[in-house]
């Protein structure tokens, strides 16, 4: 392969796509003709404010965000918010959670320090395989939000319809699907993801909320880093920005934009995960660890009949040029982590690759 680069599978910080790594390697010493790198350059500058700028002006544009909802870029990845949203969106000190992972279990855990918790649908009892019915949940009448995360990043589960929040507000963490589908923002109150895993270089979160929802009168234990009003009043510029992140985001949104938009990525996405679906539903040896209708388009996770095979599948997988498919040890097995970044082709060699090793070892 190109640059001697393997399929990398990871499930973040994850593969980004060759052609923005080649546009920032080619501005990396001197960033358009300003003299330097971005790394160097003062947040101030008109220069990256432009960047910044531009970033927010893409993702708008890339996925329709209406004018009343805010984009913050803030600092601390994704778990940073499982603290900060419910100390600035609880009012009644009361919200409803839904756990159908790793993700959404260690959210519920946060919030429960700022205020009453209802836990009010899990799928724990089968190691969160499927994602629960929520077409008719016990919502608190005076719940501040409803909270979700919409695709399991370890666990490979997604939702195929939001959930019925009875006119609460619904809060998403999207880290693992941002991008990779369209998304009708309005549905939301706040949207947010970590953007290591399908956007950009760890260390950030895309934040958007709808503006009504940010307040100036929280609670004074609140840090002042931790109030969405914060970084909505300053341009996400309130102390220094995560700017290399920023910048790297900001290309991978012109270069979904180049490609055709969320649209055509939706496509992308769907014809690669059914690649790697399609088989495992033929294979004899390996088998996905969930529920169909509930399958993810970005995580896949898959495991063969013993952990020693499983084992041994990963070390062959490593040895062929396929990278970070062992799975989280909360599932075991692989998982195949086919972000937007993943061409087709890497889907098809490992899909090879694993045929060919279920023909020559499988013994039924
Ligand atoms: C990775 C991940 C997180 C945590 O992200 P950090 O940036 O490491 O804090 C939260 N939610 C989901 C769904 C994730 O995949």
């Amino acid at each position: 392969m190109k640059y001697d680069r393997v399929y990398n599978f990871s499930a973040g910080p994850s593969i980004l796509p060759e052609e923005v790594l080649e546009s920032v390697r080619d501005n990396l010493l001197n960033y358009k003709g300003s003299g330097m790198c971005v790394m160097e350059m003062s947040h101030r500058s008109k220069v990256f404010q432009q960047i910044i700028d531009e970033a927010e002006a893409d993702l708008r544009e890339l996925m329709n965000i209406p004018d009343n909802y805010k984009v913050m870029f803030i600092q601390g990845g994704a778990t940073l918010q499982f603290a900060m949203l419910p100390m600035n969106l609880m009012k009644n000190g009361v919200a409803d959670y839904i756990v159908t992972g790793n993700w959404s279990k260690k959210a519920y855990k946060e919030a429960q320090k700022y205020g009453k918790i209802n836990l009010v649908a899990t799928s724990e009892d089968r190691n969160f395989a499927y994602i629960p019915d929520c077409s008719d949940l016990p919502i608190s009448e005076d719940a501040d939000y409803v909270y979700i995360c919409e695709n399991e990043t370890i666990h490979g589960t997604t939702y195929q319809q939001l959930p019925n929040t009875k006119g609460k507000i619904l809060v998403s963490d999207q880290s693992s699907m941002f991008l990779s589908k369209p998304c009708n923002v309005s549905d939301y109150g706040v949207i947010y993801g970590g953007v290591q895993k399908n956007i950009g270089p760890a260390g950030m979160v895309i934040v958007i909320m709808r503006e009504d929802l940010i307040r100036e009168d929280l609670p004074t234990y609140v840090p002042t880093y931790m109030s969405y009003a914060t970084h909505a009043n300053n341009g996400s510029m309130y102390n220094t920005p995560n700017c290399w992140s920023i910048y790297v985001c900001g290309e991978v949104f012109k270069y979904l934009k180049k490609i055709g938009g969320l649209e055509v990525m939706a496509k992308m996405n769907e014809e690669k995960a059914k690649i790697l679906y399609d088989f495992l539903d033929n294979s004899k040896m390996f088998r996905g660890t969930v529920d169909k209708e509930f399958r993810s388009l970005m995580n896949v996770p898959f495991v063969t009949a013993s952990k020693e095979t499983d084992a041994e599948v990963v070390a062959a997988t490593k040895a062929a040029g396929f990278d970070n498919l062992k799975g989280h040890k909360s599932v075991g097995g692989l998982r195949a982590s086919i972000y937007n970044a993943m061409p087709k082709e890497g889907v098809i060699a490992l899909v090879d690759f694993l045929k060919k090793y279920e023909a020559e070892n499988y013994k039924g």
